[in-house]
């Protein structure tokens, strides 16, 4: 049975005239440049997160770059960040000429350890970057705490989480100075290219990001500031306007395998429970910790928070063999990091302490991301467990 770590098509193939209809619509208007879809998908993910604003961009990357240059990051300015994260979320950090400081995570949901941040925190500290990384919020009380003592902007890097809600049902991109989305095509909510979005509650901020986006021109060709070009296109916000009703039941779906991963490890005998953390035997499976069940916060508050499973991130012992052994088998995963921000060459020059982010290590040599999209079936799921428990009793 084939397994692909994400099959594109079989989403494509429930929304194909749709699009088709769509796009043709755009084709011939032969308006392309932030026009009504651009506005109708700006008006709908604002109400969607719970923002005053959104703005549409060019690419996720585009909207972490975007946003330090609207809180005014200045050249040896230090933003903290997790050392473990997708590279854009330290690159843009880098590109202004700032310096990534990088804080390890927590072993339980891979996102930024608070207590780590404070530890990192100097005079020349301006702003956190929270990931909310596979789909899973961080710990925002505590981050929101640790701004507002230091003085300290909030970026949130929102890409991979879309629909993610922290505590009390308010979603992800709301809850700092700025939140930054991604519709990467493998994201939950996907374009045909790239594209991006911006939230802020802010009205400065937001005048600030519609001005950037368009090489800081207002009005057109007067320059107050620098910008860039940072617009999203026509095109692509025509895909998503189509794709965002269904946006929540795709998230649900993938909700729903992941649970269905979790009793099927259990009931193979490679996993306890969800979230179990000590693997000295050889054939646990750790899974993620899904919706932190009756998991406790830094201060010992409990949570209860909806992730939408852009990635379900196993972690295990022999982890490439595993790999390797899946692959063999038609099933597809992927290593989201092999590579930790510390033990990048290009940061070198940071003189990171390879000691001090053992999390961030032990999950770059332990993680596997398997196949968690919408339109997998029952079989190909079970299919996957029953690989893994193969490699793991039959060798
Ligand atoms: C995808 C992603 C980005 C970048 O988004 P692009 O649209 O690919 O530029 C940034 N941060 C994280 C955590 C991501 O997963």
């Amino acid at each position: 049975m084939k397994v692909p770590l994400l099959d594109l098509k079989a989403q494509f193939n429930t929304i194909r005239e749709e699009i088709k209809n769509k796009l043709n619509e755009v084709i011939e208007s032969q308006y392309f440049i932030l026009g009504k879809e651009v506005q109708d998908l700006e008006k709908k993910i604002a109400e969607y997160v719970g923002t005053k604003y959104a703005v549409g961009v060019s690419s996720g990357t585009d909207a972490l770059l975007i946003s330090l240059m609207a809180i005014d990051l200045k050249p040896g300015d230090e933003v903290i960040l997790p050392s473990y994260s997708f590279f854009a979320t330290a690159g843009v950090v880098a590109r202004m000429n700032a310096i990534p400081v990088f804080a390890d995570i927590n072993p339980y949901t891979f996102n930024i350890n608070p207590l780590d941040i404070e530890k990192r925190i100097t005079e020349k500290t301006r702003a956190i970057i929270p990931v909310h990384l596979y789909g899973q919020s961080c710990e925002m009380n505590e981050i929101i705490n640790i701004a507002k003592k230091y003085n300290l902007k909030i970026i949130e890097d929102a890409a991979q989480a879309i629909g993610t809600q922290y505590k009390n049902g308010v979603k992800v991109g709301a809850l700092g100075d700025i939140g930054c989305f991604s519709f990467f095509p493998s994201k939950n909510l996907g374009c045909f290219g790239d594209g991006g979005i911006v939230t802020t509650n802010n009205d400065e901020l937001s005048e600030k990001l519609k001005i950037l986006r368009v090489h800081g021109s207002k009005p057109k060709y007067y320059h107050k500031i620098i910008g860039g070009n940072f617009r999203l296109d026509e095109i692509q916000a025509a895909v998503l306007n189509v794709k965002f009703p269904y946006l929540d039941k795709w998230s649900a779906k993938r909700r729903e395998n992941a649970e269905l991963y979790t009793r099927l490890f259990i009931e193979a005998g490679l996993s306890e429970q969800e979230g179990k953390l000590i693997y000295d035997e050889k054939n646990t499976v750790l899974l993620p910790k899904a919706m932190y069940k009756g998991y406790k916060d830094s201060n010992g508050n409990e949570i209860t928070n909806y992730h939408i499973y852009n990635q379900y991130v196993i972690r295990i012992q022999e982890r490439d063999a595993l790999k390797k052994y899946l692959a063999e088998n038609e099933i597809g995963t992927e290593i989201y990091y092999p590579v930790p921000f510390h033990r990048q060459e290009c940061f070198r020059y940071l003189n990171c302490d390879l000691n001090s982010y053992p999390i961030s290590d032990d999950s770059a040599n332990s993680s596997l991301a398997l196949p968690i999209y919408p339109e997998l079936s029952y079989e190909q799921i079970h299919y996957v467990v029953q690989k893994i428990s193969d490699f793991y009793f039959k060798n």
